[in-house]
């Protein structure tokens, strides 16, 4: 009998697994589960909007969905239509591949006040997904704080400085795109709690902060290194370089009056964000960087903002008796060895980190696994789900189904734009004509 895998999570992660069973020799039958109507996670919901060439590996996912072993069933959450237990009971092999989907928070004082708002939170927004899409985040402010120097750290600042003109041609929903517009910063800072050398963005992302209609970037030249130092693989010590060589053409770049600055930072830690209910500025201390890591130097000094927006990593939210590792965040698990006949991979096994192809390396490794510990299928599989989905009332969404939600958001496109987001999941149902009975159902 074919052995039945359960994917938990239509992310990078997810299709990368599904994709390396589809090509191992062995018979598999391979439903991908996801709680949202819309597949990708990550691919739609993470990466910029105006990074749409990166989007394009989904075609390659779609390709994996339309094997003939694989199902994808949207709408169904683990926790909330169906339990981790039970899957384990419908299903040979599970894979938990659903990300790190929440904020890490800063744990500094005044990091709960309005106007706090985490990357996860605000680049969801931005990109409509549905969890978010009532964020409303006052924008109303001359400056804003972007915590930590990562690549997110870049979008989130770069989105923000962007013109409608920049933004218009992208699938940024209206919501956040009318809103973003309306924003006049004339500041926003990116705070490194690190120097330059440490900073964890990539050259690509960072020498786009150069190419801003209405954003300049401004560096001290005075904390910009000479040389790489430390001990690191010659591959890092040159992409460093290229980081420092990029900061050090911004630091002596002529002022453009006018223009949003985008102030980089670093040697700042944030330790506590000031105002009473809203942010009104951030207090930091500068450090030093002693064997690797920051160290405070007793000298501190604020800055006047209204937005404080940290994308300094992410966590797991809690997914129904799934063995979290409370300090990494992860799954429990060895190598995406989690438990007798149930596997991790991606952000969920490894934590946040590394780029989407990363994935592709877990997938196989956890699909490696699964060839070598489940010879023969035992367990009902999909038949199985859909017995109990349909015994629940639970509507789920077939790729196919999918493919409608694509064609009606191809066709609510603003001009140039690739796509117009629905951004609730009662839109989404509708518009792939399912019912949404079992909302009403509770
Ligand atoms: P990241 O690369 O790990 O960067 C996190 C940043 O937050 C670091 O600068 C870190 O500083 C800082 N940080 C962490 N805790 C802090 C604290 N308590 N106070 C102040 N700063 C703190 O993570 P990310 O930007 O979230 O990105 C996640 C992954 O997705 C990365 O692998 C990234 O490359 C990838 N990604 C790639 C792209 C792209 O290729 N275009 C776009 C987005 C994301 P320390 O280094 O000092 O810890």
């Amino acid at each position: 009998m074919s052995v039945s895998v359960a994917i938990v999570g239509s992310g990078p992660a997810g299709f990368y697994t599904a994709d390396a069973l589809v090509k191992s020799d062995a018979d598999y039958r391979i439903d991908i589960i996801e709680r949202l109507p819309t597949p990708f996670g990550l691919i739609r919901y993470g990466v910029s909007p105006d990074h749409e060439t990166t989007r394009k590996v989904s075609k390659a996912f779609e390709r994996t969905a339309l094997a003939e072993s694989v199902r994808y069933f949207g709408n169904v959450e683990l926790g909330r239509d169906v339990g981790f237990e039970e899957l384990r009971s419908l299903y040979d092999a599970v894979v938990l591949t659903f990300g790190m989907p929440r904020d890490q928070m800063l744990g500094i004082p005044g990091d709960d006040k309005a106007g706090v708002i985490g990357a996860a939170a605000f680049v969801g927004w931005y990109n409509g997904h549905p969890d978010f899409t009532g964020l409303d985040p006052d924008l109303d402010t001359e400056a804003a704080a972007v915590i930590g120097v990562g690549n997110v750290a870049l979008d989130v600042a770069r989105i923000l400085a962007k013109t409608r003109a920049e933004l218009t041609a992208t699938d940024m929903p209206d919501h956040a795109l009318d809103a973003i517009d309306s924003a006049s910063f004339s500041d926003i800072y990116i705070f490194g709690r690190r120097g330059p050398v440490e900073a964890k963005f990539s050259n690509v992302e960072l020498r786009e902060m150069g190419e801003l209609e209405n954003g300049v970037p401004v560096v001290d030249g005075a904390v910009i290194p000479d040389a790489v130092t430390g001990e690191m693989a010659e591959r890092d010590v040159r992409l460093k370089e290229k980081n420092l060589a990029t900061l050090r053409e911004f630091a002596r770049a002529e002022a453009k009056p006018g223009k949003t600055r985008l102030h980089f930072r670093f040697y700042a830690a944030p330790v506590e964000v000031l105002g009473d209910e809203r942010v009104e500025g951030l207090r930091l201390e500068r450090t030093a960087v002693v064997e690797g890591r920051a160290v405070g130097s007793g000298e501190f000094f604020e800055v006047p903002c209204g937005l404080v927006l940290p994308a300094i990593g992410y966590r797991s939210a809690l997914a129904d008796g799934v063995p979290l590792d409370a300090k990494r965040g992860t799954v429990e698990n060895t190598d995406g060895r989690v438990a007798d006949g149930v596997y991790a991979a991606g952000w969920i096994m490894r934590g946040p980190t590394g780029v989407i192809s990363s994935n592709r390396t877990d997938g196989r490794l956890v699909a490696s696994h699964i060839d070598a510990d489940i010879k023969d299928g035992k367990k009902p599989g999909r038949e199985g789900l859909k017995a109990l989905l349909a015994a629940r009332g639970v509507n789920f969404i077939g790729y196919a189904d999918w493919q409608k939600i694509e064609s009606a958001e191809i066709a609510a496109a603003r001009a140039g734009a690739p796509r117009g987001k629905f951004v609730t999941v009662d839109d989404m149902l509708a518009a792939a004509g399912a019912e949404t009975a079992r909302r009403e159902a509770g």
